[in-house]
């Protein structure tokens, strides 16, 4: 067993560097050549129907079926000519990962002849057998069948020789079955509120759109180490494995000059992302050993969405000719950080100005000011369902260590802000402001530097991060499909800025001057969201006290937390801005608890196999070895000598076997508590089961088979090390 361990190593340590496939061409040139862009469509389409998608597209709305003929006959040709042979409806079903389901551009004619073929109800609408995909129970079978749609805002692309179009997909009950439907409306719904509240300040402003950068953290891990390990295989994650005698304590591969072999796989995925209209622009060694980051330029979110699951495809695909793998799980392994998808977030209006950047006089600056507060607001009142969004099985193994955004929600505003908003809340009267106030406000708001803050004044503990110019939702975790938080937060701000507008609304009816009416409200929503402020070391313990004195939620494990979705006041919020109805949002939840359940059972089944089938068979060979020894030297040496010379192996022994008892025993007990757990009717109460009764074995077996690590003979152990997969590149 230990040979293939041996092998692995041997093959990865003498991997030759793949040869380096990038051309040397210029990004400009390639950039989105797999992309069926506007400047594309007005090449392949008549005037009037590139002019009838960019509407749709700018306008938010969805493309008229009349034009769907012409575009699909646009876009069949240019796929065409660009080597596609086949296409493909593209979606995010409540998995993680997205769905494909390929179709040749064949449609037979008479004679036993094929033609090229792809007519226009193809592009708008297809329905994949998707009765496999999880719906918590909206799709029973018998009305098995969901559609796909077309979502005009993000545009087709080819991967390989695969055109492949965004869509939603939706029952035929009309109920969403995906991550795009609700995300859609729920930008929507923020757009609408957002574009007239903007329009206390700009009488201009149509549109309010939210922007995304997301930031990917992910680790590269050799490919024949990879292998040898089933628990990543299988996990995603290292479920076993005594800490490295070094790992990341010197900090020396943070920023550190980045691996040649890992560059040359970079390169590549870099450039084909680039030709699929990815913007990547930042890529840095990250905190762990073997683990690295990539971002790309923000853009909206939706767009930013779709391109995000699409790098992560990518970089998949491409480390395999690397012969890496790379772990997108949010903690593979114990001791050294895990993995974020850090989501810069903010709001930019169709005139160009960004709402959660400081402008250049006290007008913009107010604004400035009112969608902060709001957000603030919105975070501090909708904190359980901003947890919830974020929370799954693998990221929880990463939430809350000392590593990574604690599972209590705040917000980081810096010290200049809070004095800010400190003096807005004493300062501001509910009566008429008298003149010198007014001005005295005025000036300070006018005041706000245009940089707020620089790197190293950022505060990378908090879980919500004001940045200087947008927030930086941190808790997110790197395998997310980032759709979850973002619809979470954009209803959530969407609710909270009709009720500002719905304050502010009747005080100006009341003839109030409009800044004041605002400031008004504002400095009820800054007293009420104090609690959800903090500037400090949110990994510190003391913090942790301090949460749980302000009362601020804090999830009791996965369930709980996901379950918070259907709180009175997540469905109220969810479904009076139209984005989930009731009977989504319970759907939603029981995939989520269904998802949990099925992973941590998994990674219970793999741990006991590891453990019963190679760890403790090992222990016992090599137990033999020590006993035969202790047997020879009862044989060389006189009986006083013997037990001298004996003592120290005889207690390894005896070490060696309490390991060995104690798991079996646990894995007996957690075989039986799984058991227990799966005759559970309730997936909520299975889930919680698989919380509290199952779970916990997972870190009670690994403490004693990474006990035995450290004492069985090094050449005997079958798994790669973590000092192994950590430091091979
Ligand atoms: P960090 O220093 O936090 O690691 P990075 O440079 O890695 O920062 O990533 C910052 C991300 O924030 C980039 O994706 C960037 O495009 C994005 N970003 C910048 N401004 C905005 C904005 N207004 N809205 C959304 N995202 C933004
Ligand atoms: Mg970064």
């Amino acid at each position: 067993m230990a040979e293939y361990r041996f092998s692995a190593l041997r093959q990865a340590i003498n991997r030759p560097l793949p040869p380096v496939t990038t051309s040397g061409e210029r990004v400009s040139e390639t950039f989105a050549s797999k992309v069926f862009t506007f400047s594309v469509m007005e090449k392949y389409l008549s005037r009037d129907t590139y002019a009838a998608v960019r509407r749709a597209v700018d306008e938010g709305g969805v493309a008229d079926m009349s034009i769907a003929d012409q575009v699909a006959t646009g876009l069949k040709a240019w796929a065409i000519e660009n080597g596609a042979t086949h296409y493909t409806h593209w979606f995010h079903p409540l998995t993680d990962t997205t769905a494909e389901k390929h179709d040749a551009f064949i449609e037979s004619c008479d004679k036993g002849r094929l033609l090229e073929s792809f007519p226009g109800n193809l592009l708008i609408q297809q329905e994949p057998d998707a009765s496999s995909f999880p719906s918590g129970g909206i799709r029973n079978t018998f009305e098995a069948r969901g559609y796909t749609a077309w979502d005009v805002s993000s545009p087709a692309f080819i991967v390989g020789t695969t055109l492949c179009i965004p869509t939603v997909f939706v029952s035929y009950t009309g109920e969403a079955l995906d991550y795009k439907a609700p995300l859609l409306k729920a930008l929507g719904a923020l757009d609408t509120v957002a574009a007239e509240v903007c329009r206390y300040f700009d009488k201009d402003v149509k549109r309010v759109v939210a922007t995304l950068g997301i930031e990917q953290e992910y680790f590269l891990i050799d490919e024949a180490l990879y292998h040898a390990r089933p628990d990543l295989v299988l996990a995603d994650r290292t479920l076993m494995g005594h800490q490295s005698a070094k790992d990341q304590q010197l900090s020396d591969h943070y920023f550190g000059s980045i691996p040649e072999r890992v560059m040359t796989f970079m390169r590549e995925f870099e450039q084909e992302a680039y030709r699929l209209g990815i913007p990547v622009k930042t890529r840095h060694n990250e905190v762990s050993p073997n683990q690295f980051e990539c971002a790309p330029l923000f853009e909206e979110a939706n767009l930013a969405i779709d391109h995000n699951q699409l790098l992560m495809e990518t970089m998949k695909r491409v480390a395999r000719r690397h012969r890496y793998r790379v772990l997108f799980h949010e903690k593979p392994f114990a001791g050294v950080n895990g993995s974020g998808k850090h989501c810069n977030w903010s709001l930019h209006t169709d005139t160009g100005v960004n709402l959660l950047a400081p402008g250049h006089n006290p007008k913009t600056n107010l604004q400035f000011i009112t969608f902060l507060v709001n957000v603030l607001k919105c975070v501090n009142d909708n904190q359980d369902l901003l947890l919830a969004s974020v929370m799954s099985a693998t990221n929880a193994c990463r939430l809350g260590g000392h590593e990574a955004p604690p599972s209590v929600m705040s917000v980081f505003l810096g010290d200049y802000l809070s004095d800010m908003l400190d003096n807005i809340a004493r300062k501001v009267t509910d009566r008429k402001m008298s003149p010198s106030l007014k001005t005295e406000l005025k000036l300070g708001i006018g005041k706000i530097p245009g940089i707020l803050l620089d790197n190293t004044d950022r505060n990378r503990t908090s879980p919500f991060a004001f940045t200087g110019n947008r927030f930086e939702y941190r808790a997110v975790g790197s395998s997310a499909n980032c759709s979850a938080p973002v619809i979470a937060l954009c209803t959530a701000l969407a609710a909270q800025l009709t009720r500002f507008r719905d304050e502010v609304e009747p005080l100006i009816a009341k003839g109030r001057k409009r800044d004041e009416a605002i400031l008004h409200v504002l400095k009820h929503y800054i007293a009420d969201s104090g609690r959800i402020c903090f500037n400090g070391d949110g990994y510190s313990e003391e913090w942790h006290k301090e949460a749980v004195r302000r009362g601020l939620y804090s999830g009791s494990g996965v369930p709980e937390t996901v379950s918070r979705y259907l709180s009175p006041r997540s469905v109220q919020l969810f479904t009076s801005m139209g984005v989930l109805t009731e009977k989504e949002l319970i759907s939603r939840t029981e995939v989520e608890f269904e998802k949990f359940v099925k992973k941590v059972q998994i990674e219970a089944r793999v741990l006991g196999d590891v453990a019963i089938n190679h760890i403790v068979p090992v222990a016992v060979r090599y137990m033999t070895v020590l006993s035969d020894n202790v047997r020879g030297l009862k044989e060389l040496f006189p009986s006083g000598e013997y037990e001298r010379l004996a003592g120290a192996r005889k207690d390894l022994i005896v070490e060696i076997s309490d390991h060995i008892t104690m798991i079996k025993k646990l894995t007996a007990q957690m075989i039986q508590e799984r058991k227990r757990a799966n005759v559970i009717e309730s997936m909520y109460e299975r889930a919680v089961a698989y919380e509290n009764m199952v779970k916990p074995f997972l870190s009670d077996i690994r403490y004693h088979i990474d006990k035995l690590e450290m004492v069985v003979d090094n050449s005997m152990w079958p798994f790669p090390k973590y000092r192994e997969l950590l430091f091979t590149r």
